[in-house]
């Protein structure tokens, strides 16, 4: 166990811990022996999502389904990680499934915001948030399928990369919904969302959608070297032209969020960037596809959990097919039933021309919509979420508010682009954040813009729980 934590670590994160409820699970002991010894983040400790392998940890994915299961293998980016040097403190609350917004669908516990405890941290990855802001890991994971590391972050204060799809292998990560989502990264800094990153990114022969970063980054490189060439800024920062989509500067977003763009777009422009607005007309559309595509896969994705082969068995079925209905019916929760149920809905057969194969057609659309934009700008600015950090039980926290509020992360998903949310302003004690996104495998160009916002607004620090 590396020096570093020693009984005053344990005891300063469990305290903290205690404060917000972010983990499910706090121990590093159990996987410490898997890191290595030096490296480079070594001296980090990180949060991983509860549905995310680690060796010896529980797995719970936030449901009862799964109450006392304990992973024999280790996630790839876990791994790469823990051979980099990094710890894994524990593993952190979420929705059920990754399903939600708020971390209130988790089956075990609140989490909340360390900025106010009265207020959600976000979701689904809220107890990766919590535990960065909280100051208890210096970073977390999390998946990110329709918004899940970019809201979070954004509600707690924190950067937040959601790569791109296929830029990090997603062995280990439970599904939820396979073509959308991607394992990502919370932390207080760029430099060290960059650096988890580095080390996480890569093709993985257990995942097949997962790219080699050199080949698959060499357009975007190259892309930057020619443009550095023709301004004459070799080894400077070059401007970047950042869009901003028509669609998302003024209807739906309250008005902390609104002054929040406001003020990011004239930082931009202060930092030598030319901000310009643009239009993305499809992005009315996203939330239905989203929901449609996200569902439908989430309903095959969930059928292997029955009771059987994981988890929690029901007692008392008769034969095999009432054993299954009892375990599912008794370890999921609502909304996940809701969302096998409304996926299957879609996916049955004689109407699948109806709503699946027409989402994916809109889906081919937004693709082709964002290739569009990113042929004229760099990089794109957008709110992550219409409204500050919600109170439980607010108009904010209703479930349909929750899923059409996904409009302005769940495109970046649909279009499998990198994404990077970070803090933008503190309105009332709450922190907003806004988001960049890029052309795939275009990473790079999110943190060179990010770190310059971040020199003016750096991530703000809750104060003591
Ligand atoms: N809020 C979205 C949903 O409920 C985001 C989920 C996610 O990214 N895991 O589907």
């Amino acid at each position: 166990m590396p020096g570093s934590l020693d009984g005053s670590w344990r005891e300063r994160a469990s305290a903290r811990d205690a404060a917000v409820g972010a983990f499910l699970q706090l121990d590093p002991s159990i996987g410490a022996a898997d890191s290595a010894a030096s490296g480079p983040l070594s001296g980090t400790t990180f949060g991983v999502k509860d549905n995310i392998a680690v060796r010896g940890y529980q797995l719970t994915c936030g449901s009862r389904l799964l109450e006392g299961v304990v992973s024999p293998y280790t996630a790839t980016a876990v791994e790469r990680l823990q051979r980099a040097g990094a710890v894994v403190a524990g593993k952190t609350n979420l929705d059920e499934f990754g399903m939600g917004s708020s971390t209130e669908n988790s089956a075990f516990k609140r989490t909340l915001n360390p900025f106010d405890h009265g207020r959600v941290p976000g979701g689904s990855s809220g107890g990766s948030a919590a535990a960065v802001a909280a100051g208890i890991v210096d970073f977390a994971l999390g998946s990110d399928t329709g918004g899940s590391v970019r809201q979070p972050a954004s509600f707690c204060g924190l950067f937040g990369l959601k790569p791109t799809y296929g830029a990090v292998s997603r062995y280990g990560l439970v599904a939820y919904a396979s073509s959308l989502e991607v394992i990502g990264v919370l932390a207080r800094s760029v430099d060290l969302v960059e650096r988890v990153f580095a080390v996480m990114r890569g093709e993985d022969p257990r995942d097949h959608s997962s790219l080699p970063w050199e080949s698959a980054a060499r357009p975007a490189r190259a892309a930057k070297a020619a443009k550095a060439a023709k301004g004459g800024a070799r080894g400077k920062t070059a401007p970047l032209c950042v869009g901003l989509p028509r669609e998302c500067a003024g209807e739906g977003l309250c008005p902390e969020v609104r002054r929040t763009l406001e003020a990011t777009k004239e930082r931009l422009a202060g930092l030598g960037h030319a901000v310009a607005e643009v239009d993305l007309p499809t992005l009315e559309h996203v939330v239905a596809a989203y929901y449609v595509i996200a569902t439908a896969e989430a309903s095959a994705n969930l059928a292997r959990f029955d009771g059987i082969r994981y988890g929690r068995r029901a007692g008392g079925a008769v034969n095999p097919e009432e054993l299954v209905l009892a375990s599912r019916s008794a370890g999921f929760g609502d909304e996940v039933k809701l969302r096998i149920l409304l996926g299957t809905y879609v996916l049955r057969s004689g109407f699948q021309d109806q709503y699946y194969l027409r989402a994916q057609k809109v889906r081919t659309a937004i693709r082709a919509d964002f290739a569009r934009v990113f042929d004229s700008v760099d990089l794109l600015l957008m709110p992550v979420y219409p409204v500050p950090p919600f109170a439980p039980g607010s108009a904010e926290a209703d479930p349909f508010a929750q899923k059409l509020a996904d409009v302005y992360t769940c495109s970046a998903n649909l279009a499998g682009l990198p994404a990077l949310a970070f803090p933008a302003a503190v309105e009332a004690g709450l922190p907003i954040g806004m988001q960049l996104l890029a052309p795939p495998f275009a990473e790079d160009r999110l943190f060179e813009a990010c770190r310059g916002l971040e020199k003016i607004f750096p991530s703000p620090d809750p104060g003591a729980p």
